[in-house]
C-alpha cells in the first residue's frame, strides 16, 4: 500500500514494552505508513521499561505519545500511585491510561476499593494538568463507568479504548463527545461492525492493544496491521475522507493539545 508524505496512520494503544522483536516490529509498522503511537505504560515498571525501549528505538523515523496508568485488572503495591504521580509531574506524558473499572478479574472488597480509589485520584490528575484519558471499562463495567465521569464534566479528551458495550451505553459515550477506539477486529466480527455504525466519523480512533490478539489464530497484534485496517474500512465504508485522514484528525484532537505540538 502508497502513502504520500502527508498521510499519518495513528495506533492509539500500543504496550510497546510487551511487543516482540523490537526495533523490527516498529520498522515493519512504519513501512506500511504507521506513522503515530500512543505507548500505554500500566504503571511505573512498565514506564521504565517502555523508556529502555526507547532509547534503543531513537534512531527510528517515528512518532510517540506517552501514557502512564494504574490498570484495572491488576493489582499494585501502595507506592505505585506515589511513583506515577512522580512521572506524571517530570516525564513527557501526555495522557492517563489505562485506567477504569476491571471486568475481567474478580476483585475482593479491598481491591474493590483500591482501584475505586486510584482511579478518582487519576481522573483529578488529568483534569488538573488537562490531559487525555484512555479508560478500559468494557462490557457490565462501562455503564458505572459513564457515572463516575459525570463527577468530572471537565474532562473532554477522553477515549473508550477497545469498546464493547450495550448499544445504548455506545450512545451516551457519543453524546458525551468521547471517542472510541476501533480495533482490527472489525474485520472479522460482527459485534465490532454493530460497534462501528453507531460511532460518527469524528469520533472514531483506530488501535491495536499490540501485543494483545485480533483473531482467533491467536497471533499477536502489531501495529503494521493497521494498513490493512484503513485499506479494509476505506473500501468496506467509503466517504469523503480517507480513513487515515480521518482517524488522525481525531486522534490528534484526542491527544494534541492546541497550545503543544507533536
Ligand atoms: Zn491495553
Amino acid at each position: 500500500m502508497w502513502h504520500n508524505v502527508l498521510m499519518e496512520i495513528w495506533d492509539t494503544h500500543v504496550h510497546l514494552d510487551n511487543l516482540e522483536s523490537l526495533p523490527n516490529t516498529v520498522k515493519a509498522a512504519t513501512l506500511h505508513g504507521v506513522t503515530h503511537w500512543v505507548l500505554i505504560a500500566t504503571g511505573p515498571a512498565s514506564y521504565h521499561r517502555q523508556s529502555q525501549c526507547l532509547t534503543r528505538l531513537r534512531h527510528l523515523p517515528w512518532h510517540f505519545i506517552r501514557s502512564i496508568g494504574l490498570h484495572p485488572e491488576y493489582d499494585y503495591p501502595p507506592e505505585a500511585i506515589v511513583e506515577t504521580a512522580r512521572l506524571i509531574a517530570h516525564e513527557p506524558i501526555a495522557a492517563i491510561g489505562e485506567i477504569g473499572l476491571p471486568t475481567y478479574r474478580l476483585l475482593n472488597r479491598q481491591e474493590f476499593n483500591r482501584n475505586w480509589e486510584r482511579l478518582y485520584i487519576q481522573l483529578g490528575w488529568a483534569e488538573q494538568k488537562d490531559l487525555a484519558v484512555i479508560i478500559h471499562a468494557v462490557h457490565t463495567s462501562a455503564e458505572p463507568m459513564l457515572r463516575i465521569l459525570e463527577e468530572f464534566p471537565d474532562l473532554r479528551r477522553l477515549l473508550f479504548h477497545w469498546l464493547k458495550a450495550p448499544d445504548e451505553i455506545v450512545q451516551e459515550i457519543i453524546r458525551r463527545g468521547y471517542f472510541v477506539g476501533v480495533t482490527p477486529d472489525i474485520t472479522w466480527r460482527s459485534r465490532d461492525r454493530r460497534l462501528w455504525d453507531q460511532l460518527p466519523p469524528s469520533r472514531i480512533v483506530l488501535e491495536t492493544d499490540s501485543p494483545w490478539t485480533h483473531h482467533p489464530d491467536n497471533r499477536p497484534s502489531s501495529p503494521a496491521q493497521l494498513a490493512d485496517l484503513v485499506t479494509y474500512l476505506n473500501h468496506t465504508y467509503p466517504q469523503k475522507f480517507d480513513w487515515a485522514w480521518q482517524t488522525a484528525q481525531n486522534a490528534r484532537e484526542l491527544f494534541c493539545r492546541k497550545d503543544r505540538g507533536l
